[in-house]
């Protein structure tokens, strides 16, 4: 039986000036400052992560969800792999809105500065109905390969970067949002990104990335009105996606991401809406954001799909293509090079 070690506080306490917190030190050799030019995800990695959590999916129930035996054993397998790169997993409890208990992970690499962090963070749950496989283990695994990877590095990135498994991002959002509630504004002020990944295993995916400047609620409110759409109609969902709160800073890695998928040839969706939806949510205006999300969208009936068995029981890992891992993995891997 897995019983987790509780954190109450002190998590992220080395890169943050923590009155009476105890700072963690990682036994990383401080090397000179070189680009980490050589990190290179791995998709087949990443599938053998995917393996590990069906397989922990179908030994528990049929799915990962928060505060059960599959959403317990999914933190376990987090933690292993952390010890299996000579890190350390912190663990920080808190409770959601069902009074369920969700324990969210954080791995810190350590950087040439403590003072600034690069967060990245995927939710480790699963909804209650399948194993979110694509949804989001997909995303894990990117973050674990991401993990070994760095800490293969003979060399510090420039800045500290933190992993973050959110846990009960299915239920309320909440892991993410505990996070960010404990946050002081310094501690907020020393977050240089927040990238969240969620869904980037998607076949033949749209991909889909925030739209720091909402020039697409410009686009999408044009087309309304073209088609003859009453303006009453549309006004109060535009007037929402309008007040999604921003960062300055949000601009730039909107054109980093936009930069890269250029080179590779990827046409991109940019989205206001989903960032309201995933871990981004409790971050917006706060640090500067990005997110890279992969819908391949169809109407099933009244309903629409966001992708092929989106929350249900067959989003196995029949759902994932490696390529879309690997383009995801690389387009962090590029943000993390070109974030000053
Ligand atoms: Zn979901």
């Amino acid at each position: 039986m897995f019983v987790p070690k509780i954190l109450t506080a002190c998590v992220l306490s080395s890169m943050f000036v923590l009155g009476g917190c105890q700072s963690i030190q990682f036994n990383q050799a401080k090397t000179p400052s070189v680009e980490s030019a050589s990190v290179q995800l791995n998709a087949a990695n990443m599938m053998q992560h995917l393996q590990a959590f069906e397989k922990i999916a179908k030994d528990n129930g049929g799915n990962r969800a928060v505060g059960t035996k599959g959403g317990l054993a999914s933190a376990k397998y987090i933690i292993d792999e952390a010890k299996k790169a000579g890190l350390q997993a912190q663990m920080l409890p808190f409770e959601n809105r069902e009074k369920v208990v969700g324990q969210n992970i954080f791995v810190e690499i350590a950087g040439q500065t403590n003072e600034s962090v690069v967060l990245i963070g995927a939710h480790y749950d699963s909804v209650k109905m399948g194993p979110g496989i694509n949804d989001n283990a997909s995303g894990v695994a990117l973050l674990l390969d991401l993990m070994h990877q760095l800490k293969a590095e003979r060399t510090q990135p420039k800045h500290t970067i933190v992993l973050a498994f959110w846990d009960s991002e299915e239920t309320g959002i909440a892991g993410s949002q505990d996070y960010v509630k404990k946050l002081s504004p310094e501690q907020l002020k020393g977050i240089k990104a927040y990238i969240n990944v969620d869904m980037v295993g998607t076949k033949n995916p749209d991909v889909m990335i925030a739209d720091a400047t909402k020039s697409s609620v410009d686009d999408m409110e044009k087309m309304l009105k073209e088609r003859g759409m009453a303006e009453s109609d549309y006004k109060p969902l535009l007037d929402g996606m309008r007040s999604v709160p921003t960062h300055a800073g949000d601009i730039a890695l909107e054109n980093m991401l936009s930069a890269f998928f250029k080179d590779k040839k990827v046409t991109l969706k940019k989205d206001v809406s989903t960032l309201t939806a995933s871990d981004t949510a409790p971050f917006l205006g706060k640090v500067p954001v990005t997110s890279i999300i992969m819908f391949n969208e169809k109407m099933n009936g009244d309903e629409l799909e966001f992708a092929p068995c989106y929350h249900k029981a067959c989003d196995t890992i029949e759902q994932v293509d490696p390529k879309s891992l690997q383009l995801a993995g690389d387009a962090v891997v590029y943000l993390l090079k070109n974030i000053q």
